[in-house]
Formats: structure tokens, C-alpha cells, sequence
């Protein structure tokens, strides 16, 4: 048995190897697939597109376990916005950097006390197509002023952490590691894994 993480982003299949450690079976991603899959994340919430994301694999590869996740920002004076459509929130040419710049001008002049924000993961674990575990993870904290730090991705440089003083783009990918919405939400993951027999070391 293989566990399938449902992304072809490279970035989040880097944290969740570092997060998860060793697992007694090998970890493997949509890049390492014979079959090809063409999600529509177009679900309501971060679940609908965790399970969009995990089913269709699990369909695909029914010996194995899939965990697909979804993931993104939630900005408390935007009503919770970009929330499920953090991906593309600067349009259909959208970068990291665009939608960062998007985000700070929509919070522009709005007091610190008014910026609170959260990055938030879903995580879906399927087996034969049928969810088997549902586990979310969530990392608090303000919208800067401006983009600071260079490690991560996304919305990283803009979303402050007033505990460690920085940005998730100023911390060392560690301690992102520790203390991420992603990290909190995998952990679990790994402890059910080992609760379930599946043997996890590391
Ligand atoms: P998806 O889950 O692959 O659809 O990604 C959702 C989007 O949320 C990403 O493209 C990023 O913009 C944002 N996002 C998710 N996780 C993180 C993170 O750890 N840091 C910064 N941005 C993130």
C-alpha cells in the first residue's frame, strides 16, 4: 500500500514530506502516476475540494490510501475571502505576488486590530473512494503592511505571526513546518495512520 497525496504542487508536496517524516510506506504524489487527473476545484468550501481532489485518485488506485488537501487564506475583514478561491484571487493571470499586492489593497488603511487572517487546510483521506477521514489544520495571525521574507509560497509574505515576529516567509521552513495550518492537519494524519496500523516512524 502507497500513501497517494492528491497535488501536483510541488511546494506543498515538499512540506508534507518534511511534516509527515518517515511512514512506513512509500509516499508518493500525482507527478508519480501513470493516469492523468483534471480536478475542477470548483467545490463550495475547502472540504468539497479536498474530496474533489482525493476521489477521483482513489477511484483510480483502490489499494491505496489518498489524501488530498485544500488549502488557502481567509481574511476576517473580507468576510473570510479569498477563502476557496485563494489559487487564482488575482484573475486568470494570476501569481503569488498578485494576489498578495490584490489582498493589501483591499486592506489598505484598515488598523491593525482589523487585519486578522488565517491560512486553513482540509485534509481528506480516501480509500477506495470512500472518505475514511476528515481532518482540518489552521494558522492565525494579521495581514502585514507590505511583503516581507522570501521562503515559502502564496500568501507567506503577508500573513504575520506575532509570536515569532515575522512573517511565514521570514520563518525557516522548520518552524513553518511546526506551526503551520498544513503541519497541524498532517500530523493528525500521521497519528491516525499509526492508530489505524499503518506504521509511521520519524
Ligand atoms: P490549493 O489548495 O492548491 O488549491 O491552493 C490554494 C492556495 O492557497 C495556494 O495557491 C496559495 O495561494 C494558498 N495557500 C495554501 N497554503 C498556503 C501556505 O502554506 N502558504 C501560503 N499560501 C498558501
Amino acid at each position: 500500500m502507497k500513501l497517494i497525496i492528491a497535488t501536483n504542487n510541488k511546494s506543498k508536496l515538499k512540506e508534507i514530506k518534511a511534516i509527515l517524516g518517515r511512514v512506513n510506506m512509500p509516499i508518493i504524489s500525482l507527478n508519480d502516476l501513470d493516469k492523468k487527473f483534471h480536478i475542477k476545484e470548483n467545490g463550495k468550501n475547502f472540504l468539497a475540494n479536498a474530496i474533489k481532489k482525493t476521489k477521483p485518485v482513489s477511484f483510480a488506485y483502490p489499494d491505496d490510501l489518498v489524501a488530498g488537501e485544500d488549502s488557502g487564506l481567509s481574511v476576517d475583514y473580507l468576510k473570510g475571502r479569498p477563502g476557496v478561491y485563494s489559487k487564482r484571487y488575482s484573475g486568470k493571470n494570476w501569481t503569488y505576488e498578485k494576489n498578495n499586492l490584490k489582498i493589501l489593497k483591499e486592506l489598505e488603511g484598515v488598523a491593525w486590530k482589523r487585519r486578522k487572517a488565517h491560512f486553513i487546510a482540509c485534509l481528506a483521506l480516501m480509500k477506495n473512494g470512500r472518505l475514511v477521514k476528515k481532518i482540518g489544520g489552521r494558522l492565525n495571525g494579521f495581514i502585514s503592511l507590505k511583503p516581507k521574507g522570501t521562503a515559502g509560497f502564496g500568501y507567506d509574505p503577508i500573513l504575520y505571526i506575532p509570536k515569532y515576529r515575522k512573517t511565514v516567509a521570514q520563518l525557516s521552513a522548520s518552524v513553518k513546518n511546526k506551526i503551520s495550518h498544513r503541519a497541524l492537519a498532517f500530523r493528525k494524519l500521521k497519528a491516525y495512520l499509526r492508530r489505524i496500523g499503518a506504521d509511521c516512524r520519524g
